[in-house]
């Protein structure tokens, strides 16, 4: 027995989905064929023009065929989101179909424009070249490119181990060598309560970071990429929220100062 391959949803394909990666839809799966091209759902995702999450709906004009094979064949469609905040606010997508076989072949605004979005909120904790070259990595990736983007994210994901290095070797009973040493995946280990936990206990997952750049293809970048960038936006999220807990804490020393010399005035 084959197992089906899942196939993308209409938000995935549209917004996830590098261009010219094709998906051939099995007999069965036609309906979710017909749901890229006629499907009404809401697609809730980045909006350029309002700069905000927003709700987006399919805009079709004129009738549509509900047979669920109504899609297969030879030819091209496009789809035309519409944002419910303002209907001027528009996506567009190129899809080809070949047979059973369909694939984005365009969009406006890009993929990286759609997908940078979320990363936007770590410029603040992240420095302003690994910024850069985070964003880099994602307009990489959603275009396909595997190990280009890999190299990017690689560095800024040693970059972050490193500085939790910087604080964790003043630690007692720091093991520098095994630190020196060691690859990637126990170097994390090592680093334990200097990196997130979760990055610790599933270390194992970053062993592919110690590959040399010419033992990977093109595929198995593309299929790390998710697993490297989630670790690093777990780094970045407890650096966000020490800030924000170290940023309570002063106001909080402030205020209790202004309260104390506030009672010592009044004696
Ligand atoms: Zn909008």
């Amino acid at each position: 027995m084959t197992v089906l391959k899942e196939p993308p949803s209409p938000q995935e394909f549209y917004i996830s989905y590098p261009l010219y990666q094709g998906f051939t839809f099995a007999k069965e799966q036609s309906q979710a064929g017909w749901d890229i091209a006629y499907s009404r759902e809401p697609i809730d995702t980045y909006c350029p023009e309002c700069n905000a999450h927003s709700i987006f709906r399919q805009y079709i004009s004129g009738t549509i065929s509900h047979n669920p094979e109504a899609w297969v064949g030879d030819g091209r469609f496009v789809v035309v989101l519409k944002c419910s905040r303002n209907a001027g606010h528009e996506l567009f997508f190129l899809f080809k179909v070949e047979g059973r076989t369909m694939q984005k072949i365009g969009q406006h605004p890009s993929l990286a424009n759609l997908n940078t979005y979320d990363v936007r909120q770590y410029a603040a904790v992240l420095g302003k070249d690994d910024f850069k070259e985070l964003n880099k990595a994602i307009g990489l990736a959603a275009h396909g490119v595997g190990v280009g983007s890999f190299v990017y994210l690689r560095r800024i994901f040693e970059n972050l181990v490193d500085a939790a290095y910087q604080t964790a070797k003043s630690d007692d009973g720091w093991d520098e060598e095994a630190y020196r040493k060691g690859r990637m995946a126990e170097r994390i280990q090592l680093l334990a309560g200097h990196l997130p936990d979760f990055l610790v206990e599933n270390h194992l997952m970053y062993k592919i970071l110690s590959q040399g750049l010419h033992e990977l293809t093109e595929n198995e970048c593309l299929a790390a990429f998710p697993v490297v960038k989630m670790g690093i936006e777990m780094v970045l999220d407890e650096k966000i929220a020490a800030a924000a807990k170290q940023q309570k804490l002063e106001q909080a020393r402030k205020a209790i100062h202004s309260l104390i010399s506030k009672a010592s005035a009044g004696k």
